[in-house]
C-alpha cells in the first residue's frame, strides 16, 4: 500500500495534518491504535470541559449565591448525568473527527504503528496477526503524549489516578487530593470542589500555573480558597500509598492526608517508546521528545513530527497548527508556513484563566518601560448580573507608545474574552483602541475598556 502521506496518530494534530494534505490532492492514510479517533483532545480535553459545564449546571454552582437556591440533585444522580453527558459529547466529537477524515477521502487504518526502513510503516492490529506494511513519500508522526507517572506511586491502585483516568470518575467523591498545580490539576480540583467534594490541591512549586502572570496565579489561588478548597503551595513532593488504614497521601512536611481518591497531574511524556525511532534515524531529546527544526522536519529524511510528541506547549490548539504547517512544508504547499508566535493559553478551571502575550515579569526582565491596567469583574454589570464577579482583566502595555503587550484574565469566559486582546496585539494596537471603540453594554467585554482607562491613569495620560 503506497500513499503520499502516512500520519501516525489520529489525535487533533494527526487529523488536521491528514485533512490538510488530502485537501491539496494528496493520497493520505492515518493510523491509530485506538478505535476511538480524536486522541487526548477528545478523551482528556473535551471530556474534562464537558465535566466542568455539567458540574456547573447540575449544581447551580454560580447561581447559588445569587438566587439562594441550588439544584438539589442527589450527588449520585448529578454524577450519573454528568457521566452520560460527557460520554455523549465524547462520542459526538469522535464521530466528527471520523467524518472529517471520511469527507477528505483519508484512509483510516486501525493498529499500532512502528517505523521500518525507507519510510515503510508496520501496522500491527490490536488483536495480533501479521503486521501490514504501508509505504509513503512523507510520514508525519503525531503520536501525542500520555500522563507522566512519577516513580514510586502505585498507579495500579484504583484510588490513585492520573490525568487520563481522572476523566473517567463515575461516582461522587467525599474527598480528593490533587497533586500538581498546572492546568490539568487546577481544572480537576475546581470541578470536584464545585461538585461538593472536600478538595486539597498540592503544588510542589510556589505558584499555581507558574507560566501565567503572578497576579493571575495569586488571584486564582485566593478564589479557590474562597470556594472552600485547601490550596497548598510550595508543598514539595507528595507521595501516595495504600496502608492498612486506607489510601494515604504524605506531604513533604510529613502531614498525612486520607482522601477517597488522589489524582496526580504531573505533566506529560511523549508516546515514542515503541515507534522504532532510533532505527529510522529519528532523534529524540533526553525526555524522549522528537527533535524537529522550524519546519517540523525530524532528523530523518521525509519524516516530520508535530503536536504533543515534540513537547511543550502540549496544547490541542497549538498541535493542530503545527501539524498544518508541517504538512505545508512537507509538500511545499504555499498556504500556511508558520505557527502563530502569540498563541493564547486557556485554563478551564472554575473560574477560567487565559493569557496572551507577555506577563508583567517578562516585560520587567526584558527592561521594557511598562504600565499595567486592571478592571475587576465585581465592578462589571454583566458579571454582577450573572453572579460571576470573581476575577479581572489585566493589561500589560508599553508606557511610552501605549502598545498592548499582554492580556491576562481570570473569570468566567476568560478563554473566549482573550481573543479580543489577541487580535489587538497581533495588529500592533494600543490600549486606547478600547477607549475609542464602543462596546455593547452590559457585557463582560466592557472590562477591556475600563482596564484601558485604568492603565492610562496609571501612566498619567
Ligand atoms: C485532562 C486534559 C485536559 C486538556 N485540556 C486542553 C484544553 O483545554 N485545550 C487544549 O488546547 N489542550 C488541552 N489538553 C491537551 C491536548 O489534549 C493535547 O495537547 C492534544 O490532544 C495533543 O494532540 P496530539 O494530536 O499531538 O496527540 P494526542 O491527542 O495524544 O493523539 C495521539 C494519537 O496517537 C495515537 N498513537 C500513539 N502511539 C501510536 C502508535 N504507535 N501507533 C498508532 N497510533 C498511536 C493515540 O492512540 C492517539 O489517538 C488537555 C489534555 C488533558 C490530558
Amino acid at each position: 500500500m503506497r500513499y503520499d502521506l502516512v500520519v501516525l496518530g489520529a489525535g487533533p494534530a494527526g487529523e488536521k495534518a491528514a485533512a490538510q494534505a488530502a485537501y491539496w490532492g494528496k493520497r493520505v492514510a492515518v493510523i491509530d491504535r485506538r478505535r476511538q479517533l480524536g486522541g487526548t483532545m477528545v478523551g482528556g480535553a473535551v471530556s474534562s470541559k464537558t465535566m466542568r459545564e455539567a458540574a456547573l449546571y447540575l449544581t447551580g454552582f454560580r447561581r447559588r449565591d445569587v438566587y439562594e437556591v441550588g439544584l438539589d440533585l442527589a450527588p449520585e444522580t448529578a454524577v450519573e448525568r454528568l457521566r452520560h453527558r460527557t460520554d455523549d459529547v465524547v462520542r459526538l466529537m469522535t464521530e466528527s473527527a471520523a467524518a472529517n477524515l471520511r469527507r477528505h477521502g483519508v484512509d483510516v487504518i486501525h493498529g499500532t504503528a512502528t517505523l521500518g526502513p525507507d519510510r515503510a510503516v508496520m501496522v500491527r492490529a490490536t488483536d495480533g496477526g501479521e503486521p501490514r506494511v504501508v509505504r509513503a513519500e512523507v510520514i508525519i508522526i503525531t503520536t501525542g503524549s500520555r500522563p507522566f507517572l512519577p516513580p514510586g506511586i502505585p498507579f495500579d491502585d484504583p484510588d490513585i489516578l492520573d490525568a487520563d483516568t481522572a476523566a473517567l470518575l463515575d461516582h461522587p467523591l467525599r474527598s480528593l487530593v490533587v497533586v500538581g498545580g498546572g492546568a490539568v490539576g487546577c481544572e480537576f480540583a475546581s470541578i470536584f470542589t464545585a461538585l461538593g467534594a472536600e478538595v486539597v490541591l498540592v503544588d510542589s512549586g510556589p505558584r499555581l500555573l507558574p507560566f501565567m502572570d503572578w497576579e493571575v496565579s495569586d488571584l486564582l489561588a485566593a478564589t479557590f480558597r474562597a470556594m472552600g478548597m485547601r490550596v497548598l503551595q510550595g508543598a514539595g513532593r507528595a507521595s501516595a500509598a495504600r496502608t492498612s488504614a486506607g489510601l494515604q497521601v504524605e506531604l513533604a512536611n510529613g502531614e498525612i492526608l486520607r482522601p477517597e481518591k488522589v489524582i496526580f497531574a504531573a505533566g506529560r511524556a511523549g508516546n515514542t517508546d515503541s515507534l522504532g525511532l532510533a532505527g529510522a534515524g529519528v532523534a529524540t531529546d533526553e525526555r524522549g521528545r522528537i527533535v524537529v527544526d522550524e519546519h517540523f522536519r525530524t532528523t530523518a529524511d521525509g519524516i516530520y513530527a508535530a503536536g504533543d510528541v515534540i513537547g511543550p506547549p502540549a496544547l490541542g490548539s497549538v498541535s493542530m497548527e503545527q501539524a498544518r504547517v508541517a504538512t505545508c512544508w512537507a509538500f511545499d504547499i504555499p498556504f500556511k508556513r508558520t505557527v502563530d508566535p502569540l498563541p493564547p493559553f486557556g485554563v478551564y478551571s472554575i473560574p477560567e484563566v487565559a493569557m496572551v502575550g507577555l506577563t508583567e515579569e517578562e516585560v520587567r526582565s526584558q527592561g521594557i518601560a511598562y504600565g499595567v491596567g486592571r478592571a475587576r469583574f465585581d465592578q462589571n454589570t454583566r458579571a454582577t448580573i450573572a453572579g460571576s464577579t470573581d476575577g479581572m482583566v489585566k493589561f500589560v502595555f508599553d508606557r511610552d507608545d501605549l502598545r498592548l503587550l499582554g492580556v491576562h484574565i481570570v473569570g468566567e469566559t476568560a478563554t473566549e474574552l482573550i481573543h479580543q486582546g489577541q487580535a489587538v496585539i497581533h495588529f500592533g494596537g494600543k490600549i486606547d483602541y478600547f477607549i475609542h471603540s464602543t462596546f455593547n453594554v452590559p457585557t463582560v467585554s466592557e472590562a477591556y475598556k475600563y482596564a484601558a482607562y485604568d492603565g492610562l491613569g496609571a501612566v498619567g495620560r
